[in-house]
């Protein structure tokens, strides 16, 4: 068997577009544009990148974009001041704060003072808990990319499929691990003390990868006709990024399989503007968007 390649650039090509006639449609009901605010503290290199895509693509769905890039030295006071001002401000119905944080600013106190509504990236402890309960919330972007990459294959119908997800992270594998159990699959987390990981994914329909370790799933490990989702992002000593899955190996064996890069990663930032629509829906009483992604 060759697995697919499921092509993440392409899918959230399709997710702007949908993203894009939503805010087509919500400012000619509402009379203004979604906003989505991204702060930046510092210059870690890395940070400077996504917030940089991330403001490109919000403008190119047609969002409004506010930019606030701050000093590595600014005060976690200050920080907490420029989100209430971000908070309070009726033009931003999202607001992302890019982590990591310098050490002087605790990202619990910043993440737990975005107002719950405005937080897209799904952080806030209100979200984590409507996730967690299957009663809505705004959902943390991966593991939203990743269930919108995974859907087709189960025709959008999660209940009974046997998943796995390696990784139990605030960030990743336990909303990953939420959203799969409010559709009703059996899901089954392994982690860094499991026993057997292998023994666990060989048994599953479908494996959403979260470990942060380079080749971590190897062909013999994944029963045949896996549909397996690659979250992990590892730089080698060489430069290459690769993910935590052994891609050739796996290719062998899987039905369907995303790449790193061009799998989960594009789907995130798509997920951060859905996030963001919803937000700006819900905050005028207008209820989710209704844009066809099968989950
Ligand atoms: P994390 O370090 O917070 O968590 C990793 C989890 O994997 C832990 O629960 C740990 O127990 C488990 N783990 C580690 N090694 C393992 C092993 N050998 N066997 C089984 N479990 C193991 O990481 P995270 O924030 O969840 O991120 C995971 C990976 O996903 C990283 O490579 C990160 O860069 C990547 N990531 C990608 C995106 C994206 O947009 N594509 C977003 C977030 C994270």
């Amino acid at each position: 068997m060759t697995a697919e390649r499921i092509d993440g650039r392409l899918r959230a090509k399709e997710l702007d577009s949908r993203v894009t006639e939503g805010v087509s449609a919500f400012s000619e009901k509402v009379g203004r544009v979604p906003g989505l605010a991204a702060v930046l503290v510092g210059t870690d290199a890395a940070s400077q990148i996504y917030v940089r895509n991330k403001v490109k693509r919000t403008k190119s769905v047609g969002m409004l974009s506010f930019e606030h890039v701050l000093p590595e030295t600014t005060t976690e006071s200050d920080l907490l001041s420029l989100v209430d001002d971000l908070n309070a401000d009726p033009r931003v119905d999202g607001i992302l704060v890019q982590l990591p944080l310098p050490g002087q600013i605790r990202a619990e106190r910043v993440t737990s003072a975005v107002s719950p509504e405005k937080d897209v990236d799904g952080f806030h402890i209100v979200n984590v808990g409507a996730v967690a309960s299957g009663v809505g919330g705004l959902v943390p972007c991966t593991p939203l990319g990743c269930l919108i990459l995974a859907a087709p294959f189960f025709g959008g119908d999660f209940a009974g499929v046997e998943s796995v997800v390696v990784g139990r992270s605030n960030i990743v594998g336990r909303p990953m691990a939420n959203l799969l159990l409010a559709r009703r699959a059996t899901v089954t987390v392994v982690h860094s003390a499991t026993r057997d990981v292998a023994s666990h994914v060989r048994g599953a329909d479908l494996v959403v990868v979260a470990a942060g370790s380079a080749g971590l799933v190897r062909g013999d490990w994944v029963g045949e006709g896996a549909v397996v989702i690659d979250v992990g992002i590892n730089r080698l000593a060489d430069g290459k990024v690769v993910g935590d899955v052994n891609f050739e190996e796996v290719s062998g064996v899987a039905r369907a399989l995303t790449p790193v890069p061009g799998g989960v990663g594009p789907m995130t930032i798509g997920c951060l503007l859905l996030n963001t629509l919803t937000a700006a829906l819900r905050r005028e009483g207008l209820g989710d968007p209704d844009i066809g992604l099968g989950i």
